[in-house]
């Protein structure tokens, strides 16, 4: 009883806000006269003047009465709208970095102009974000109008545009695009080679509508970007001949002597390490057999630039030949190589060895080479959208959400008062024992409506729900039609005339989203058609539209006096804020509506959460056949069922979260270490650390730190050094040259012989022309290892919640690996990118050209790449149906979903074969 006293006495928190935004109303208002007096060109002045004056450090915040008002003041002019105040008050919020929960059809779009103009005045650009490539366009195309008017661009940002195109998009003003469209924008923005095919620009502010849809309903799963790596397998397979022919070197070297050889051989194997090196005599009969299998051209070397893989791939097959064995290593099953779990002995069922050892194993074994799909990159909603420095919501249903904004985004949510009070009329659910009983009464009710002239939506959860009732429908000879959420564009326009007398739409819940339902149908595109048509003098223009309004004027009074737009649901939403948005639809700005919802024991969330309390509620009334029972306590109990699957939905997301932020905060290091080798002038100095610290690493394996000279093995390391790095280090010499050495001026030593091997090559080559070569050794192999690392990350995921079971937290140990796989990554990075660069013979410029452009070709060798937004379910979100392209979507099981989500099984929707 407290809070509720102290909310009357103090106000609530909403209430406290709005009441600071209402005087900030008034300053605008007050405003009002004195940009009614400018001129149209003194109006857009304002535009440069605000500009100047951001410039000069003036803040927003003081700017804003000034810049709403201007921004008023040319929507009158352009789109013939004046801002309603309530308007202005939600533009306040959406410029203060919250959550406006605005109900549906009291106009969010142009709301958004107003923060949107005042922002963009900096020049870092706003991003609106839509649901769809339809609402984009759309809202784009309609607030342009008052934009340019005031001198600012707008760009539209859709899925498929050239470089150029998108490039434009982003460097306007403002920006219209969807949500998977501007994730998909930046995952590829970190995937290029050079800083000029970038699109973006640094994420200011977004202001995303559907705030709800989009960072709660849609953020239960990743964008994904995934690919085939090139098909190698003919090189896999000519290689596994040759590595069977080169022989293993047999006995130790003495460290002391390094003498001890049996029987010398072709390489080394290191067990510790699984790693195999190439003696002097080995590096030639590779290069001799190589050549012999067409694998090398005539006289080149395995240490041009231009054999780089092949050596990669000649390593991974002499390591499959001699370190992996079958049955203890791994398995092979059903024609595949499965790998052994070292410690368990566990079968790791779909995972594979990285760096092409799987498919050297896969060809070692005469099983087929596989050239796996790859996540090339990935991001969720939640980790895309908080790079903004500032981002805002509108919705029409924020509030059952508003502790997960909070929580997640750290986004409050204001309700903003409709312009008008509501006078729609909730009724309470009607509950039928059975579904037939239930939609029977749906169907009366339809009935009544339709034929009393009142429009009429019936809402569905799934599209197999509007198919059925549509089949009742048809059966009682009721037109009607069906919206499934396929084509946006077509269902807008259908959606916006489903407020005429009488008529019939049934709608799922994501169909003709966005598009508002005028009483008495839309005529606004009509009155355009006689606008734009130059055949006809104005008088006959005017003459028509007057016509036509005054009969849209009769039809509005009729519908109006059928009580407005009848909303019917036949089920309860998991969520509340569905059936929310549902109900929403009507009783827009001050008009009539009424809404019902009608449910049986046999729906899902019946059955899982109420049934039984209901139905003991029922029995008790003895209540006969066909009757429903209608009761506000039946419809709270279904309403706190509902809010325990959201609590639980809650839940799932958050732990998505949880796991997604350790590969973001690991991402974020993988981004910028790629943006500053995309942006560095001069790469040396990260090279030459990375070579010191890769050196340092190698000489310590061999001569540990603080350790007494009778420890070294300085003939291994030689001996290493000679064979891995091309370094030739006379470290014994230099011991016995001196009395006193210490393990650091070792260190110091290799280090010093590294920086001379490489800068005699920047000095045969020039700085300038090996730098491109540098930066993609570099991005190449963070990228390879960055998509292993994602597939580990994967893996590791799975099969976590194994660990529950030991007495672990899944969630910490989760994290402690994932961070040992990342430190993993980073070292395996800087050793193979030193390895590169010291092996590789480069002797003039143009090999230095032909080995960069060599290294990007084969870095853009990915094929079948494709981008998805996966449901929960694993099948994949709409696109714009309209020419529906379903390749984009990879392999679809005939048995799954259709991906253009239809709902049907894909064999019998886009898979049907022609
Ligand atoms: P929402 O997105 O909030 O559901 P819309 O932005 O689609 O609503 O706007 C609903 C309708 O209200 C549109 O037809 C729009 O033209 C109209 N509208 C919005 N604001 C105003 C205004 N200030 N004056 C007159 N009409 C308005």
């Amino acid at each position: 009883m407290l809070p509720k006293l102290l909310t009357q006495i103090f106000g609530s928190r909403n209430e406290r806000l709005l009441k600071g935004y209402r005087r900030v109303v008034q300053q605008i208002n007050a405003l009002e006269p004195k940009f009614e007096a400018l001129d149209d060109e003194a109006l857009r002045a304002k535009t440069a003047e605000f500009k100047a004056r951001v410039a000069q450090g003036e803040s927003l915040d003081a700017l804003l009465p000034e810049a709403f008002a201007v921004v008023r003041e040319g929507s009158k002019r352009a789109l013939k709208m004046r801002h309603f105040d309530v308007q202005l008050i939600g533009g306040m919020v959406l410029h203060a970095g919250k959550v406006a929960e605005m109900r549906t059809g009291e106009g969010k779009t142009l709301m958004g102009t107003l923060p949107v103009y005042l922002n963009a005045l900096t020049g870092k650009g706003v991003h609106l974000v839509t649901v769809n490539d339809y609402l984009a366009k759309r809202d784009a195309e309609w607030m342009a109008q008052l934009y340019n008017f005031l001198g600012l661009s707008v760009g539209i940002n859709l899925p498929n545009m050239p470089r150029e195109q998108k490039q434009a998009a982003y460097a306007a003003d403002v920006t219209y695009g969807t949500n998977n469209e501007y994730g998909f924008d930046y995952l590829r923005d970190n995937m290029v080679h050079d800083v000029a095919d970038r699109v973006q620009r640094p994420l200011a502010y977004a202001i995303v509508d559907e705030v709800d849809s989009i960072l709660i309903d849609e953020a239960r799963t990743p964008l994904i970007i995934s690919g085939q790596a090139d098909d190698q397998t003919d090189v896999y397979l000519a290689i596994n001949q040759v590595a069977p022919r080169l022989k293993k070197q047999i006995g130790e070297l003495d460290p002391r002597t390094g003498e001890g050889v049996i029987e010398p051989g072709d390489f080394t194997v290191d067990e510790k390490s699984h790693q195999i090196y190439l003696t002097e005599d080995g590096h030639d009969n590779a290069e001799r057999l190589l050549a012999e299998a067409g694998l090398l051209p005539e006289g080149a070397s395995l240490y041009d630039a231009a054999n780089i893989s092949l050596m990669h791939h000649l390593y991974a097959a002499l390591r499959a030949h001699h370190i992996y064995h079958r049955d203890q290593h791994y398995v092979v099953q059903n024609g595949e190589v499965t790998i052994v779990d070292e410690f368990t002995g566990r079968l790791m069922t779909g995972r594979r060895w990285s760096d092409g050892l799987h498919q050297a194993v896969e060809a070692k074994e005469g099983v087929a080479v596989q050239s796996e799909n790859q996540t090339l990159a990935s991001i969720t909603f939640q980790n895309y959208f908080r790079m903004y420095g500032k981002l805002g919501g509108m919705t029409g249903t924020a509030d059952t959400e508003a502790y997960e904004f909070q929580e997640i985004y750290g986004l409050e949510t204001v309700v903003i008062p409709p312009n008008r009070p509501t006078q729609r009329r909730d009724e309470l659910d009607l509950v039928y024992k059975t579904n037939k009983e239930k939609f029977e009464a749906v169907v009366r009710d339809i009935r009544d409506c339709h034929e009393r002239g009142q429009p009429v939506l019936v809402g569905t959860t799934s599209i197999e729900n509007s198919e059925l009732i549509s089949a009742l429908l048809n059966k009682e000879k009721l037109p009607h039609q069906v919206l499934n959420a396929k084509q946006h564009a077509k269902e807008a326009e259908i959606v916006a005339q489903a407020g005429r007398p009488g008529v019939i739409t049934i709608a799922t819940n994501m169909a003709g989203r966005g598009t508002d339902i005028v009483l008495g149908g839309n005529v606004e595109n009509q009155v355009k058609v006689i606008e734009a048509d130059a055949s006809l003098p104005d008088s006959v223009k005017a003459e028509r539209i007057a016509k036509l309004k005054s009969e849209w004027a009769g039809l509005h009074e009729a519908v109006k006096a059928q009580g407005g737009l009848r909303i019917i649901a036949t089920e309860r939403h998991e969520s509340r804020r569905i059936d929310n948005q549902l109900r929403g639809r009507s009783g827009r700005q001050g008009d009539p509506g009424s809404s019902r919802f009608y449910l049986s024991l046999d729906d899902q969330l019946m059955r899982i959460f109420a049934g039984d309390r209901v139905r003991a509620i029922m029995d008790r009334l003895k209540m006969p056949e066909g009757e429903a029972i209608e009761a506000g306590i039946v419809t709270r109990s279904i309403e706190s069922a509902q809010r325990k699957v959201e609590g639980r939905n809650f839940d799932i997301r958050k732990q998505l979260l949880e796991y997604d932020d350790v590969s973001n905060d690991q991402r974020k290091v993988i981004y910028q270490q790629r943006n500053d080798i995309l942006e560095a002038d001069s790469l040396v100095e990260q090279i030459t650390n990375l070579r010191a610290s890769s050196l340092t690493d190698v000489v310590r394996t061999f001569v540990p730190a603080e350790s007494l000279e009778e420890q070294w093995d300085l003939a291994s390391l030689e001996r290493v050094l000679r064979d891995e790095w091309q370094l030739e280090v006379p470290l014994k010499a230099l011991v016995e040259k001196s009395d006193a050495i210490t393990d650091e001026e070792i260190v110091e030593a290799v280090v010093k012989a590294g920086d001379a091997s490489f800068n005699d090559k920047i000095a045969r080559v020039g700085i300038e022309q090996l730098t491109p070569f540098m930066r993609m050794v570099l991005l190449q192999s963070i990228d390879q290892h960055w998509r292993e690392h994602l597939a580990s990350l994967d893996y590791l995921r799975q099969g976590i919640h194994l660990r529950g079971y030991a007495q672990k937290n899944p969630k910490q140990e989760y994290k402690r690996e994932a961070f040992e796989l990342f430190s993993q990554l980073l070292d395996v990075v800087k050793m193979e990118v030193t390895r590169t660069l010291l092996n590789v013979r480069i002797q003039s410029q143009e090999e230095a050209d032909r080995a960069a452009q060599a290294m990007e070709a084969r870095a853009d060798q990915v094929s079948n790449v494709t981008y998805t937004h996966p449901n929960e379910d694993g099948s994949v979100s709409q696109d714009p149906a309209d020419g529906f392209d379903v390749s984009k979507y990879g392999h679809v099981g005939r048995n799954d979903p259709c991906p253009c989500g239809s709902g049907k099984k894909f064999k019998a929707c886009h898979g049907k074969l022609s």
